[in-house]
């Protein structure tokens, strides 16, 4: 693990004195300002809520997101927007649901190597709101917010990339085994030069194929030389993992060290990572003055069997809208801001653009219809509750279900077979009670008709805000 922690000495009374003394010598002057924390999101690619210890898996280890969660806060009703790579990336990027910037469509789910778009410029990252404060801006990792010079992220507020522009099984050649029919084979290895995938640096490739069975570590390196770089001023780290999204590649040191195959021994990789990071932030003295948010986005691609992830007690994975697709495991760390914790109200990655503004004192600029809340009070412990009590769950530019506390409702659904391809729109809305039924299995609409009604009515209002920024052109954007 990335540190020790200290069994704490035994106070004399003198001791009690001196830190009373030293206590109220800080205490007297309030009024001193807290310098501009960094920020690090770690964000891992189809990793599904119950693939960590710490969210309750039995056979994968990893003590290092482990002993982040018990010193920061977890959060277990964490949502992305959307139940798939690109237009859940929009959306922690811009604090915005995509279907207001055309980063999801009817037409494509996700952008492909072929695709002509990106997100707009018009839209603010969250990169493009720290650099109002002179913050050093890195992106090391998994983009796919568009592969073209003009929509990489040197153009969305980032001095920096190094990583791929998309998902790394995209582009794979022909004549190859088929990955699905081989991942029943918890232990199947495809060849990295099976994927055609540009690793960049900035606006340059410079190697392809991507060798990924060295990603995770070079991502890794990369990110502590980024930290280390910038030590000295404040730095937003966006830290994407292209894994556990299939093929799986972990490196050689990792070989079969969890009990739960290839997938497993990815997300030890990972985990390895985590440590690394925090080491780094210890080295430096940074611990107190960074927040480190690690998340997923979107739930594991069940589809790919042993080589998907687990949702853990959540219904479905990636690409729908049930609970496994879009909850998702999440941790803030930060001693020196985050009161540790376990945390069940709502947040979601939507969330993230206003935190960060509010941690550092910072505005989103222009005026823009927003998606997301402040979380800063309730990561700080000043209060319990979330600002958030509502989540809308989109999928490919449709509306198809509401959560309002305890309560979500379905009006649509993604078709019980093809999952990701298409929608069905329900003839008898469904209501679940996500408090008393985790894994909605119990449609309580017939007993409950008030709440469904006026969860419907919630999300008719929503619908309504999306009159004026949803125009044709826009929403064609992924193509
Ligand atoms: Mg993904």
């Amino acid at each position: 693990m990335y540190i020790r922690v200290q069994t704490p000495l035994k106070p004399t009374y003198l001791v009690y004195f001196i830190l009373l003394l030293a206590c109220c010598i800080s205490c007297s002057d309030t009024n001193e300002k807290k310098p501009a924390p960094n920020f690090i999101i770690i964000f891992t690619d189809d990793q599904g809520y119950g693939d960590l210890g710490c969210f309750g898996h039995p056979t994968i280890k990893t003590p290092n997101l482990d002993q982040v969660a018990a010193e920061g806060q977890k959060w277990t009703q964490f949502y992305v927007a959307a139940p798939v790579c690109t237009p859940s990336r929009a959306a922690l990027m811009t604090g915005r649901y995509p279907a207001r910037n055309g980063m999801t469509s009817a037409k494509r789910v996700v952008l492909f190597p072929n695709s002509a778009g990106g997100l707009p410029q018009s839209e603010i990252t969250i990169a493009e709101v720290l650099k109002q404060e002179n913050y050093a801006t890195g992106i090391i990792g998994k983009w796919h917010l568009g592969h073209l010079p003009s929509y990489l992220p040197t153009r969305q507020g980032f001095d920096y990339f190094y990583g791929v522009p998309y998902s790394n099984d995209m582009k794979a050649l022909g004549n190859m085994p088929s990955y699905w029919d081989n991942s029943h084979d918890p232990y199947y290895q495809a060849r990295t030069d099976q994927f055609d995938v540009p690793l960049l640096e900035n606006l340059e490739v410079i190697e392809r194929p991507v060798d990924q069975t060295t990603i995770t570590r070079r991502y890794t390196e990369k990110a502590v030389a980024f930290i280390k770089t910038n030590k000295d001023r404040p730095f937003f780290l966006y830290l994407a993992h292209s894994m556990p999204h299939i093929p799986l590649f972990a490196h050689k040191d990792f070989e079969k060290s969890s009990k739960q195959g290839l997938y497993g021994d990815v997300i030890q990789e990972i985990d390895w990572s985590v440590g690394q990071v925090l080491r780094t932030l210890y080295q430096l003295g940074l611990e107190n003055n960074t927040i480190v948010v690690f998340s997923s986005d979107n739930g594991p691609w069940l589809a790919y069997k042993s080589h998907g992830g687990s949702a853990g007690p959540l219904r479905g994975g990636k690409g729908t809208t049930f609970e496994g697709g879009q909850r998702v495991p999440t941790i803030f760390w930060g001693p020196g801001y985050i009161k540790p914790g376990v945390v069940d109200e709502l947040g979601s990655t939507l969330d993230l653009i206003h935190t960060f503004a509010s941690f550092s004192n910072t505005k989103i600029p222009g005026e823009r219809k927003m998606d997301g809340y402040d979380l800063s009070p309730v990561l700080q412990g000043v209060t319990a509750e979330s600002p958030r009590s509502t989540f809308f769950y989109w999928s490919r530019a449709e509306l198809h279900a509401v959560r309002s506390g305890r309560w979500k409702l379905y009006l649509k659904q993604h078709h019980p077979i093809n999952y990701g391809k298409e929608s069905i729109s329900l003839e008898k809305p469904e209501l679940y009670d996500l408090q008393a039924d985790i894994s909605e299995r119990y449609d309580l609409s017939a007993q409950h008709p008030g709440i469904a009604d006026s969860l419907r009515r919630l999300m008719e209002h929503h619908k309504a805000s999306f009159a004026d920024s949803l125009p044709d052109h826009l929403a064609a954007r992924i193509e």
